[in-house]
Formats: C-alpha cells, sequence, structure tokens
C-alpha cells in the first residue's frame, strides 16, 4: 500500500490505474480510523480495483469553537487499518496542500444543509461540500462511500452529485456499532468511562423510535416526544436536536414514511454525539 502526501502523486497514481483500466474507490475519512470506517474500506474492496482512502482532518468543515485541536489522530495505525482490508493508497495531505494560503471558492448548498446538524453548525455542510468535491477532482473516482451514520452528509452529497453532475455513484454504507449498541465515532474517545455510559441513552432512543415507526407509528411528535422523553432521562444528556426529516429535502415531516430520517445530536458531557434511523420502503 502507497502512502501519499501531494495531491500530484495521487493523480499520477489513478491515471496509471485508469490506463490500464482499473476502476477506482474513494472513502473519504478524518482519520482515527474504527470498525465504521473499515466497512466503508471493505465494501469499496469488494466493489473497486484500487481503493484510495483520504485522511484528511479538513479545518473548513469545523466551526471556531468546535473539537479541530482536540480530534484525535494516530495516522500509523490508520495505514496499518487500510492495508489489512486492502486498500492501494492513503492520501494523507497537509492542511497546506488541499487550501491555499488565499483560498476563496466554495461549494455549498441550500435546503438540505439548513437544518439538522446545519443549524447548530452553520459551516459545516459548505466545509465537507467544498473538501469532498476537491477529493473527487483530485482522485477522480468512479464510486465513492460514505457511512449512513452522517446521514445527513449523505444525502447532501448525493444532492450535491446529482447538481453539479459529478460522474460518481455514491455508495451508502449502514452504521457500525459497539456491542452494546452505541454507534462507533472518532469522538467516542472523548468519553469517560461514565460518559460512555451514558452516551448509550442515543442509540436506547433510536431503538425506541424505530420501534414504535416498526409497530406503525406515523405521527412525529408522538415518536419525537417519545424519543426525547427517553434522552431527558439521562441527567448527562443534554438534546441539540431530536427531528423527524424527509430522507431527501431534509426538511421536517409531520408524517414518517419512507423515504424518512430520523435522527438526534446529544451532547453528553462536552461532547456531542449524533445517531439516526432512517425509514425506508
Ligand atoms: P469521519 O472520519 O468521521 O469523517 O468519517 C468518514 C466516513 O466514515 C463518513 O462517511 C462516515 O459517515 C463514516 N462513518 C463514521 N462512523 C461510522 C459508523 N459507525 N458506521 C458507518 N460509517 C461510519
Amino acid at each position: 500500500m502507497e502512502k501519499v502526501y501531494t495531491i500530484k502523486e495521487v493523480r499520477e497514481q489513478v491515471k496509471a490505474w485508469k490506463k490500464e483500466g482499473l476502476s477506482v474507490g474513494l472513502v473519504p475519512t478524518m482519520g482515527y480510523l474504527h470498525e465504521g470506517h473499515a466497512s466503508l474500506i471493505q465494501k469499496a474492496v469488494e466493489q473497486n480495483d484500487k481503493v484510495v482512502v483520504s485522511v484528511f482532518l479538513n479545518p473548513t468543515q469545523f466551526g471556531p469553537t468546535e473539537d479541530l485541536e482536540a480530534y484525535p489522530r494516530d495516522f500509523e495505525a490508520d495505514c496499518k487499518l487500510c492495508e489489512s482490508i486492502g486498500a492501494a493508497l492513503v492520501f494523507h495531505p497537509e492542511p497546506s496542500e488541499m487550501y491555499a494560503s488565499d483560498f476563496c471558492t466554495w461549494v455549498d448548498m441550500d435546503v438540505l444543509s439548513k437544518t439538522l446538524c446545519g443549524k447548530s453548525r452553520p459551516i459545516h455542510f459548505r466545509g465537507v461540500c467544498t473538501v469532498v468535491s476537491k477529493l473527487f477532482n483530485i482522485v477522480t473516482p468512479d464510486r465513492a462511500y460514505f457511512g449512513q451514520k452522517d446521514a445527513q452528509q449523505l444525502a447532501i452529497i448525493r444532492r450535491m452529485v446529482r447538481d453539479l453532475n459529478m460522474d460518481i455513484e455514491i455508495v451508502g454504507c449502514p452504521i457500525v456499532r459497539e456491542e452494546d449498541g452505541l454507534a462507533k465515532s472518532s469522538r467516542n474517545t472523548y468519553l469517560n468511562e461514565e460518559e460512555r455510559k451514558a452516551a448509550l441513552i442515543l442509540s436506547k432512543s433510536v431503538a425506541l423510535g424505530k420501534k414504535m415507526v416498526a409497530d406503525g407509528e406515523t405521527s412525529a411528535t408522538v415518536v419525537k416526544e417519545a424519543m426525547i422523553k427517553k434522552i431527558e432521562s439521562e441527567p448527562m444528556a443534554k438534546i441539540d436536536y431530536v427531528e423527524a426529516v424527509d430522507g431527501l429535502s431534509m426538511q421536517p415531516v409531520e408524517e414518517i414514511k419512507a423515504p424518512a430520517l430520523v435522527a438526534m445530536a446529544v451532547y453528553i458531557g462536552k461532547t456531542r454525539l449524533i445517531d439516526n434511523f432512517i425509514v425506508e420502503e
């Protein structure tokens, strides 16, 4: 497996692969990889001749008071994981390689990026759309892999690809969870022992909402109220949002029917965690 740090090197390698007629899959990540990321890389390895994993802690998707500095990093461990799954190349650029000092071109989105996480993280999805566009331009993959864990991000990337006619297949992958239900996240490392236990309230609330919908409840208000009540039973939890939205537009709905997304962001202490379930046909 190759480790490369410059855009030029990635381009040269991908060009050589394409010349041989090989297909290329891209898995964009911010590093500190876990089994959630591994499931994306695995799927990419199954579906493509060559897989590129980008490990880039993208500064433009973090707000000024967010956790960019504290975000965990372990590039050597990341490379070992990528190699063990069969990735061909890890792209690990410095921020200065990705953003010139006078960088001023952005990819932004209306509507979908204004609800859910976009409400409390107003510049987040502009940073995501911009960096993902850049990675798509650099790697020119046939397919790119994103987790349902970040369901709004997945919907936004799908919309961006459609709206801007990017010739890339977006593959969504299911949420990978710890044995006790907590969705795997690089940010789980912020939790102390007590917070780790309290964090289970997210997946418990997701399980409750999912069951209510499976049992036939369609009122978003009823489902949300039950989920909120559940979360509020945990004293360490502070709700950012619990919302039911249309699965494509990310706009709030009153009736939960496919395609829908029921999503939440909850603070456990200082750590903001997200979880969700989707309602499909
Ligand atoms: P991140 O490094 O947090 O930006 O995540 C990189 C990719 O991995 C994103 O597409 C995430 O949605 C995905 N991902 C992160 N955690 C999980 C998980 N627990 N299950 C599935 N995908 C995940």
